[in-house]
């Protein structure tokens, strides 16, 4: 399997990519074709367990790992670090609405489905590619990514990582999950701006020459842990094929019936995974990409015109605050029939003009796959105080942001195929906007207190992970402007 970048030719090899993570010219890097599932691996894959599962899926993209590269990763990434035994459960909570869950992982976003692997997948790449060197891992966040990344790369010998998050963007837990962590090779810091500004200003600290010369002197080498990074898409995909095989073994789908994918999305990454199983075989329909008051995405397939000069908004589905959706340049890519010159104009254009248009052609293969829509604040609350009444199932902002838009595909179009919804993240990171969802009264001022409240109404257990952050001492107070992004980084090597 040969790797190349969306915006020019090349010819690398999985371990490259991975230690990489963004390719020189700016372009993200993509597979020069999709292996495909054939029946008789189909058939083998259903009765194993997830780990297993993922042991058989990631060498068909990871083809220069060896074997015990890949079953040491499954293992340490999956074993007794998801407080459940199957990491990824898909649960039908109402009549074909299966939700996956994929948020029992150490940090209670689905980050961890991948970011638990990528330090394995990582370590082991770097030792091959660059033998010797230190990996500095550059990460901006919208919240769950930096502390998912911290959780996987804290102490882990021949690595460094620093974590960007925007100061005023993130939710109370998720500033203090990150805030709290311990590690040596670590450090976290806030921006005054937001997720687009600590996403724009890794990218240009990525593919500064005289940034790669002061690295290169000191063997360091730069990669990612944010989706840009392939090795974070992988673990995805194998997640997407994993519920399809529950669908089949529970007999909730017969072999050859199509089903949908509804995703909760800001960058883009989950929601690729998705497509990539369906370019290896899945038999998925639709596509249904739910953005939240943010709705670049959803705009976008109902026009072809990207437009990020629009208001920016905070909300209560923090982690798709989003504006810039890195992994659609992916998306794109695949759809101009692989022409990275195309790419990189539309990239260009969206640089310079903050825009672009697709042509007709690319548009109607798009809409093809994908149906979109959005979901403000209002309708989020709703969609949690309505699951929660009616089948008593508890969910997060982010999901609910997905579920509104299901039902709202599901009137439009009728379309009542078995549809797979992406459950992005524990209803407790979110409590302050969930708990008013399911509860009327005052919402305390003091966070626990609402985890708490949440916990009692709810009848769920808080997550110990977010339990054991009551009391923690706050390592990192630092917050800086976005231009001073790459002097902070020198400071940190
Ligand atoms: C990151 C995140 C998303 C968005 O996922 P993308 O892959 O960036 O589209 C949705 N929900 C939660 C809870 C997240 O942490």
């Amino acid at each position: 399997m040969k790797f190349t970048s969306t915006r020019s030719r090349q010819a690398l090899s999985a371990s490259e990519v991975l230690v990489r993570g963004i390719a020189s010219d700016g372009g993200l890097f993509v597979p020069e074709c999709f292996p495909v599932l054939d029946e008789d691996f189909v058939k083998k894959l259903i009765p194993m367990s997830y780990r297993d599962r993922a042991a058989a899926v990631l060498p068909l993209y990871l083809d220069d790992f060896t074997a015990d590269e890949i079953r040491h990763g499954v293992d340490g990434a999956y074993s007794g670090t998801f407080d459940n035994d199957d990491p990824a459960p898909l649960k039908e909570v109402e009549k074909n609405m299966h939700l996956l869950e994929l948020w029992h992982g150490p940090t209670c976003a689905f980050k961890d489905m991948a970011l638990q692997l990528l330090p394995y997948l990582l370590t082991a790449a770097a030792k091959r590619c660059a033998p010797g060197w230190t990996l500095v891992i550059l990460t901006a966040t919208s919240g769950d990514t930096g502390k998912a990344a911290l959780a996987g790369f804290a102490d882990v010998p021949g690595v460094k990582i620093a974590v960007f998050y925007p100061r005023d963007g993130v939710s109370a837990m998720q500033k203090l999950q990150m805030t709290t962590q311990t590690g040596d090779n670590v450090t976290v810091c806030g921006i005054e701006g937001n997720f687009d500004d600590a996403q724009n200003g890794v990218k240009a600290i990525f593919t500064d020459p005289e940034m790669r010369k002061y690295l290169a002197d000191r063997k360091l080498q730069f990669s990612s842990a944010n989706s840009i990074n392939f090795g974070r898409l992988v673990p995805q995909v194998v997640y997407y094929i994993s519920a399809w095989c529950d669908l089949l073994k529970t007999g909730k789908l017969k072999a050859g019936e199509t089903f949908n994918v509804t995703v909760p999305t800001g960058n883009f990454g989950n929601i690729l995974a998705a497509w990539y199983a369906k370019q290896m075989g899945v038999p998925i329909g639709k596509f249904i990409c739910a953005s939240n008051r943010n709705n670049v995405l959803s705009d976008f397939i109902a026009t072809g015109i990207y437009d990020r000069n629009r208001e920016f908004y905070t909300t209560d589905s923090p982690s798709m605050d989003i504006l810039i959706s890195s992994n659609l340049e992916r998306l794109l890519y695949h759809l101009s029939g692989n022409e990275p010159e195309e790419v990189a104009n539309l990239m260009r254009s969206l640089k310079e003009t903050g825009r672009y248009q697709v042509k007709p052609e690319l548009l109607a293969k798009l809409r093809q796959d994908f149906w979109g829509a959005s979901c403000d604040d209002r309708e989020t609350a709703a969609a949690i105080g309505e699951l929660f009444r009616e089948k008593g199932y508890l969910m997060d902002t982010h999901t609910a942001v997905a579920v509104h838009v299901y039902k709202k595909y599901l009137r439009e179009t009728g379309d009542d195929r078995p549809c797979v919804i992406a459950s992005t993240a524990s209803p407790f990171k979110f409590a302050p906007a969930v708990l008013p969802a399911v509860a009327d009264g005052v919402v305390p001022e003091d966070g626990f207190a609402v985890t708490q409240m949440l916990s009692d109404v709810s009848k769920c257990a808080i997550p110990g992970p977010l339990a054991s952050l009551k009391g923690r001492e706050v390592l990192h107070r630092q917050s800086i402007a976005k231009e001073d992004m790459p002097e902070f980084i020198r400071n940190f090597l």
